[in-house]
């Protein structure tokens, strides 16, 4: 049936009617469309693209290989479809040369290009070509670095600080999982040592705990926590290690676009008839001794909190719990005021050095706050020694 369904599929398209074939699917077919158009080869070529890929359109395949002398598939990665191709042919007792993956033609490696595309088209079928000349770009100057960050008002942010703060002095190990807050790595943050795969934030600061001295504080997602994180925190407890595992809650599986996990509250999308799982429940009945929910936006509350947790001898979990600043925007939540550096602010950036929010810029030598990226989260004040960040609001009446 689903054979059936491939054949018939309109995402299965053939174009041109050339006694060359092309054979693609994905992003490779618009490169292929482009090389067609720059080599003025339409007249010449037939293209087959792919867009239902499994199962393959065996008979589509045949017969349009019955029609072309020669071939090139064009597919990123592993030659599924070119081998696809041969085997198909030998089965109809064709004969014609089927090309793709070579040393002189596509890798499996990178992804792929136009300009690779058309280069390579030309030398299959013995066009002649001549790559364009590199742009001359010896008078533009440097682009300065920007490194990926936390968006502004990011809830992991605040998390992160805090497990600093919290853990100063100590000799820490942070590993870290799949999600936003691997970003987490970079300065001034630094709270991801090490990343192996999905879930593994839980299962292996097990053995980090066992294997050396020092402090285990890891993070995992809420939605990664349901997927591979909870066998871990079961072995943890099962093993009595020593260690702090901090759920970053932020309401939504962020990273891939805000689909929901089994924590999301689905009345919040206008979605009736689901359930929620509550992750202090499964973490309390899994049976870990020491369970803290924090609102990291609360930063003083939240360290405190995270320092009971670290010194706690055994498995402790802290769930930080606080939306996606993007998913609280996409559901259309009031927005709170942005802040503003007011003049009591002597400039020793702190809030910079420490958070780094791109909603800060530095204008004339002064620290400043972009209102149109604030989300209001209100850290930066907390973390002010001069108490010179101020809503919006407040600033205007200084
Ligand atoms: S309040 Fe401060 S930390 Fe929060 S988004 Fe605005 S500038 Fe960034
Ligand atoms: S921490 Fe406060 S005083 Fe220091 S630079 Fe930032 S806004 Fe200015």
């Amino acid at each position: 049936k689903a054979r059936e369904l491939s054949e018939q599929s309109p995402l299965n398209i053939i174009e041109g009617r050339g006694r060359w074939g092309i054979l693609c699917s994905g992003v490779s077919y618009n490169y292929v469309k482009d090389a067609v158009a720059e080599l003025k080869m339409a007249d010449q070529v037939t293209i087959l693209r792919i867009g239902f890929s499994h199962p393959l359109p065996v008979g589509m395949i045949q017969n349009f290989l019955k029609g072309c002398e020669k071939v090139l598939v064009v597919e990123e990665g592993e030659p599924y479809l070119e081998e696809s191709a041969k085997t198909y042919a030998q089965e109809a007792v064709l004969t014609l040369p089927i090309r793709g993956k070579a040393q002189d033609l596509f890798s499996q490696l990178y992804e792929y290009d136009p300009a690779m595309v058309r280069k390579h088209i030309a030398a299959c079928f013995g066009l002649a070509y001549t790559p364009p000349a590199p742009v001359d770009l010896s008078d533009v100057p440097p682009v300065p670095q920007r490194p990926p960050t936390l968006c502004a008002g990011c809830s992991h942010r605040a998390t992160f600080y805090e497990v600093r703060k919290a853990t100063e002095g100590l000799d820490t190990v942070f590993p870290s999982d799949i999600g936003c807050y691997t970003l987490g790595l970079l300065p001034p943050l630094s709270t991801a040592d090490y990343l192996l795969c999905m879930g593994s934030s839980t299962g292996t600061v097990g053995g980090f705990s066992k294997a050396c001295d020092r402090k285990v504080v890891s993070f995992i997602g809420d939605s990664t926590f349901f997927h591979s994180g909870i066998p871990g925190l079961v072995n943890a407890v099962f093993n009595n290690h020593d260690l702090t595992l901090v759920i970053l809650d932020n309401g939504t599986t962020a990273m891939t676009g805000h689909q929901p996990n089994p924590a999301v509250d689905m009345a919040q999308l206008k979605l009736e008839g689901y359930g929620r799982v509550s992750i202090e429940s499964v973490v309390r009945a899994i049976g870990v001794p020491h369970v803290t929910v924090i609102k990291p936006y609360k930063v003083k509350k939240s360290i405190d909190a995270i320092k009971e947790a670290v010194a706690f001898k055994g498995v402790s979990v802290i769930i930080s719990q606080e939306l996606c600043a993007l998913y609280a925007s996409s559901l259309k939540l009031p927005r709170r005021k942005p802040f503003h550096v007011s003049d009591k602010c002597r400039n020793h950036r702190d809030c910079m050095d420490h958070l780094a929010c791109p909603a800060f810029y530095v204008w004339e030598g002064r620290i400043k706050i972009d209102a149109n990226l604030c989300t209001g989260c209100a850290l930066c004040a907390q973390i002010c020694p001069e108490n010179a960040i101020l809503p919006v609001k407040d600033a205007a009446k200084k």
